[in-house]
């Protein structure tokens, strides 16, 4: 489209995997004008976040919560980017969005969650992006769906977008007490593998929900060779307008950057991949053993299939099943393995035990 030219001349790439981490911070929602610069120069004072961003279209789950300033916001980043020199990034939900942010000159867009879920309206953006060279981040969907999230990836890069990241925000899951939106990283990670040029960012505000565990999983994405962070910061988190309970002031921001240990995966250094190579031989072994061992296990699972085929017994008997529970969970404690670690490998052979016999039971 003719007149998607992004006006702003960009030298930099902000979204590279050189430059670890790549950090951004700003509040929730762009609230007041004055709000959305005191952020700004303290965040620029903490010396430790590359990229602003803020909020300015808030899809927000239920109706009659706040649901942004909408386009009277964009000069206020303008602002920011005139008196800190700072890039900014809005979240866009729709192609009338993208055509606001190219006109206002953000230099990043990203698209949320509730958003990456809909291909219609991820697809509308694509369009829009036609021609234009901005970089876009694409949060995970917020349900647990790999095959969406990277989806979503595709149409983006299809489009013609040179510079595409993603952010890893948590995924949404009933009865979740401890997270907002429970991290899942194992999806993270399958992600990572799929996609190895592209820069993970990772958003410890939207998986937390709660300030006092931001560090810790910030970190943790961190030693997961996540390439930077996105962090919620308000000059007055008791009192945003959005997401109050997660934000946390530019200074305590700062804090919590300098504070982060920074490691590296070493793949290139041989002195210190030999010594790990040698306990990986040992790890490989033992799971060659644990795979001898549930396929002897799986053996007699068929074997006790068509025993309770040939006497007419249901595959599930619920005395058995927890009995085998409560055992696993003895052993656990016992060996230091984690409840919740115990019940997610039962269960999951358990399953596989069920399909076996189901199979059996199908046979003529
Ligand atoms: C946000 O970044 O403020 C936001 C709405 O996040 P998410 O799309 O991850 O819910
Ligand atoms: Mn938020």
């Amino acid at each position: 489209m003719e007149e998607n030219v992004n006006t702003y001349n960009r030298n930099a790439s902000w979204l590279t995997k050189d430059k670890r981490p790549i950090v951004i911070a700003g509040p929730c929602s762009a609230e007041t004008e004055e709000q959305v610069l005191e952020t700004a120069v303290r965040l620029k004072k903490t010396g430790k976040s590359d990229i602003f961003r803020a909020g300015i279209w808030k899809p927000r789950t239920s109706p009659g919560s706040f649901e942004g300033v909408g386009t009277k916001g964009l000069p206020w980043l303008q602002k920011v980017k005139e008196q800190t020199g700072f890039p900014v990034t809005v979240e866009v939900a729709k192609a009338s969005h993208v055509e606001l942010c190219l006109e206002f000159n953000v230099d990043i867009l990203w698209i949320g969650a509730r958003t990456t879920v809909n291909p219609f309206a991820v697809q509308e953006i694509a369009d829009a992006l036609k021609g234009v060279d901005i970089p876009v981040l694409i949060k995970n969907p917020i349900n647990p769906d790999l095959a969406l999230w990277n989806g979503s990836i595709e149409r983006i890069k299809k489009a013609g977008v040179k510079e595409v990241g993603a952010i890893h925000r948590g995924f949404s899951n009933l009865g979740e007490k401890y997270y907002r939106n429970r991290p899942q990283w194992q999806i993270a990670i399958e992600f990572m593998r799929l996609n190895p040029d592209l820069p993970m960012i990772c958003d410890p505000s939207h998986i937390c929900g709660r300030r006092d565990i931001l560090q810790d999983v910030g970190q943790k994405a961190m030693d997961l060779d996540f390439d930077g962070l996105m962090i919620e910061s308000h000059i007055d988190p008791d009192n945003a307008w959005s997401d109050a309970k997660q934000q946390i002031t530019p200074e305590v921001f700062g804090k919590m950057i300098t504070e982060m240990k920074l490691r590296h995966d070493f793949e290139d250094n041989p002195r210190l991949q030999s010594k790990l190579e040698q306990l990986r031989e040992t790890i490989d072994h033992i799971d060659e053993e644990i795979l001898n061992a549930l396929s002897n296990r799986m053996t007699i699972v068929r074997e006790i299939g068509q025993y309770k085929k040939d006497n007419n017994m249901t595959i599930y008997q619920d005395k058995r099943w927890n009995e085998i529970i409560e055992k696993s969970k003895e052993q656990a404690s016992k060996s230091g393995l984690s409840d919740a670690f115990i019940i997610k490998y039962i269960s999951s052979v358990h399953d596989e035990s069920i399909d076996q016999q189901a199979k059996i039971m199908k046979k003529e």
